[in-house]
């Protein structure tokens, strides 16, 4: 397994690839893996012939007050992880050999980025799309994997695909689940022992939704009292949004038809702010 670091000796690599007729997968991280990540490696390393994992805090996709300095990070057990996983590269820049310092152009959506965790992180989209596209350009893949657990991301990225025209065909897996159901994070090192245990109410309140859904419920003020009754067993945890909006436009929905709508949530603990989503259908 190689390290990278610069990111023309990256794009230099993917070239020779590229000019070997080498397939190449890409996970993007920001590190601290887990099995969530290592999931998306596997699903990579099936269709691909060599995998690349990028390890980057990306700076541009965290506001003034979040949690960019407090990031977890343990480089060499997430090297040991990736030897194990047999991914071939992982590449991981400084973040000003990333960033031009006076850099100026950035990636802009302008419709599926608004609401949800947009709403409450305005820059962050337009940070992830950033540098999701510049590592399209220095990895070259044929193929990246992203995580359900971000929902809105991935289909922020799957529209930027569509839009900008990328040669890259984006894949997806399941949320990966610690054995209690919480999703599993790099984040949840980031809680105390109480709020860790209280951050189940994020999977019991989706859990409840999609159990009232399945008992014939269809009303969304309805579904979100269930909610509501499921989150009030925390009192560590701060909703930041519950939303019911249609799977592919994002656009809210008031009630839960034959569509699938995706049902996303965020809550701020002390320590982490943690998001989970279910996607649910008549
Ligand atoms: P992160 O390091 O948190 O930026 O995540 C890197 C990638 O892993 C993203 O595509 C995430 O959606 C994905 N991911 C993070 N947590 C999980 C999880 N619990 N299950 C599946 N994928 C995940």
């Amino acid at each position: 397994m190689d390290v990278i670091r610069d990111p023309q000796h990256m794009q230099a690599q993917a070239l020779a690839w590229r000019a070997e007729g080498v397939k190449v997968g890409l996970v993007p991280t920001m590190g601290f893996l887990h099995d969530g990540h290592l999931s998306l490696v596997r699903i990579a390393k099936e269709k691909s012939d060599v995998v690349v994992l990028s390890l980057f805090v990306n700076p541009t996709q965290f506001g003034p007050n979040e949690d960019l300095d407090r990031y977890p990070s343990n480089i060499q057990r997430d090297l040991e992880l990736c030897e194990q996983e047999g991914v071939s590269v992982v590449f991981m820049p400084d973040a000003d050999a990333v960033y031009a310092q006076d850099a100026s152009v950035f990636v802009q959506e302008e419709q599926l980025s608004q609401g949800l965790c947009g709403l409450s992180r305005p820059i962050h989209f337009r940070g992830v799309l950033t540098v999701v596209a510049k590592l399209f350009n220095l990895v070259l893949p044929a193929l990246s994997v992203f995580g359900e657990k971000d929902a809105q991301q991935i289909r922020l990225i799957r529209r930027m695909v569509r839009d900008l025209n990328f040669p890259v065909e984006i894949l997806s897996g399941p949320i990966v689940r610690e054995s209690d159901g919480v999703a599993m994070s790099s984040r949840n090192s980031n809680l105390d022992p109480e709020s860790r245990k209280q951050a189940i109410v994020l999977r019991k309140s989706l859990q409840a939704i999609e159990q009232a859904v399945k008992s014939g419920e269809s009303s969304v003020a309805a579904l979100r009292e269930v909610a509501e009754a499921c989150l009030s067993d925390s009192d560590l945890g701060t909703l930041d949004y519950l939303e019911f909006v249609d799977d592919e436009s994002l656009e809210p929905v008031t009630e839960v038809g034959d569509r699938a709508v995706l049902v996303a949530m965020a809550v701020q603990f002390p320590g982490a702010r943690l998001i989970d989503n279910i996607v649910v259908a008549k």
